[in-house]
């Protein structure tokens, strides 16, 4: 069986062949799409799919835990399928997302366990999100 069936029956996730494709669009990604984006992906192999259904299913995926949300604005949001816990930056210019591995991966855990300790949250996710300038924008001065 695919992995991502197997990570959608874990989940209780019923399996259909939009929520498979907009899954493995995202999945093959390393660039932290938007939802236009992926819709822009999807809509390549499935023409009669709605940005709609994709926002919902990436909805349903992140509240399910199988891909990540990040909040990078005001209702804007990149989706990333690796959910192993990691930092991210973002360039300011070009609006890239990458990952940042190392330390800081640790370091989500860490503060969740901490904030879970010392206050009367409970923490359910921790977005450590940097903000920079990229390689080529920096270029382009
Ligand atoms: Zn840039
Ligand atoms: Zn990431």
């Amino acid at each position: 069986m695919e992995e991502h069936i197997k990570l959608f029956q874990k989940h209780n996730l019923r399996v259909t062949p939009q929520r498979e494709l907009i899954y493995k669009v995202l999945s093959s990604s390393k660039e932290h799409p938007t939802v236009e984006a992926i819709f822009d992906e999807v809509k390549k192999l499935y023409p009669s799919i709605s940005l709609n259904t994709v926002y919902k299913a990436l909805e349903m995926f992140a509240h399910k835990g199988i891909v990540k949300r990040l909040i990078v604005g005001i209702n804007i949001y990149r989706f990333d399928a690796n959910i192993y816990p990691h930092a991210h930056i973002m360039c300011m210019e070009c609006k890239q997302v990458d990952d940042i591995d190392g330390k800081l991966s640790g370091f989500t855990e860490d503060i969740k366990q901490e904030v879970n300790i010392n206050s009367d949250y409970e923490v359910t996710s921790v977005d450590i999100l940097l903000y920079g300038s990229c390689k080529k924008c920096n270029a382009r001065g």
